[in-house]
């Protein structure tokens, strides 16, 4: 029976399309990379665009497998969320960059940390305990974290929860962002309602500011709406100095990208930003 069963699993992953049995492989292989050591962070430097200073650490998963070398976060992230897996996954990210900023700042360097909380963690299992348990474990001030949600979970509120969910997170003292804003459908009534401290502007929008009228409308509008909600706006993916011009014309209030910094390791950040 094991002979036979073996046999059907061969049958099945053959005639499966490329790409199920990559994602297939990523899960199996991603489960336990954790404990494997396969995983990291590195971090993305945000800065206030009117003093040029650092304003926050944005976390960045990294995962070089042993079987697979370096995946990309676009590629393994999907089948994480899809999984399930982004739940334990996103936990130990969530550890590891409060331990990291408590150790930065336990020792003079106090830099905010942004860490990406998918939908599933923020619905699945109770994020206001975990961030309780994390915070209290590393020491770290909950005012040092940032979380970032994706609009999804403004969007998929039932009955309430999730106004319930951030009220109590925003009672812990971790401020709230709003990731990739704009390519959700969140209405201007969610905005108003829930306790949102940044809005980051997707890197889509940003892209072409300089150059597409339509983008650079789509800006100007969530510029001039977190102003009149009192929401601080980020802009993403800045890569070049006409971006970073039309931006700081438009009264946005801080910027992320590779025309500042790349994500890079813990070590490099600290060398990089900590003040001599
Ligand atoms: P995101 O949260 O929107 O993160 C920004 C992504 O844009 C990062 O990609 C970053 O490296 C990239 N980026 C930053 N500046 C620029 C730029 O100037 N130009 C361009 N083209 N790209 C830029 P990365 O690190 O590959 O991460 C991809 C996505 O994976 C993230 O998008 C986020 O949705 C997800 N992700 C990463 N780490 C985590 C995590 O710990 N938990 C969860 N749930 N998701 C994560
Ligand atoms: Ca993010
Ligand atoms: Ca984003
Ligand atoms: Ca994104």
């Amino acid at each position: 029976a094991k002979e036979a069963g073996r046999n059907a699993y061969r049958f099945f992953t053959e005639h499966m399309n490329a790409e199920a049995r990559e994602r297939l492989q990523i899960q199996s292989l991603l489960h336990g990379a954790a404990e494997r050591g396969e995983l990291c962070l590195h971090y993305q430097p945000q800065f206030d665009l009117v003093s040029g200073e650092l304003a926050c650490a944005e976390a960045l998963l990294r995962w070089n497998s042993a079987e697979l070398g370096q995946v990309s976060p676009a590629r393994f992230i999907p089948v994480a969320e899809e999984s399930g897996l982004i739940v334990p996954v996103g936990e130990w990210a969530l550890r590891e960059a409060c331990r990291q900023a408590e150790s930065w700042r336990r020792t003079g360097f106090a830099v905010p940390v942004a860490v990406n909380l998918s939908a599933l963690q923020f619905r699945r299992s109770d994020p206001v305990e975990l961030l309780e348990r994390v915070l209290a474990e590393s020491g770290l001030p909950a005012a040092q974290l940032e979380l970032e949600l994706t609009e999804s979970v403004l969007v998929q509120d039932s009955g309430g929860g999730t106004l319930e969910r951030l009220r109590r997170l925003k009672a812990l003292g971790v401020s709230l962002a709003i990731d990739d804003f704009g390519t959700g459908f969140s209405s201007l009534a969610y905005l108003r309602r829930f306790p949102i401290d940044k809005l980051k502007i997707d890197q889509a929008f940003v892209r072409d500011i300089a150059t597409d009228p339509e983008d650079a409308a789509i800006v100007n509008l969530v510029i001039e709406l977190g102003r009149i909600l009192r929401i601080r706006t980020v802009a993403e993916g800045v890569e070049s100095e006409a971006q970073l011009r039309f931006l700081a014309e438009r009264g946005c209030d801080m910027v992320q990208g590779y025309h500042f910094a790349r994500p890079m390791t813990a070590a490099q950040f600290e060398a990089q930003y900590r003040a001599p």
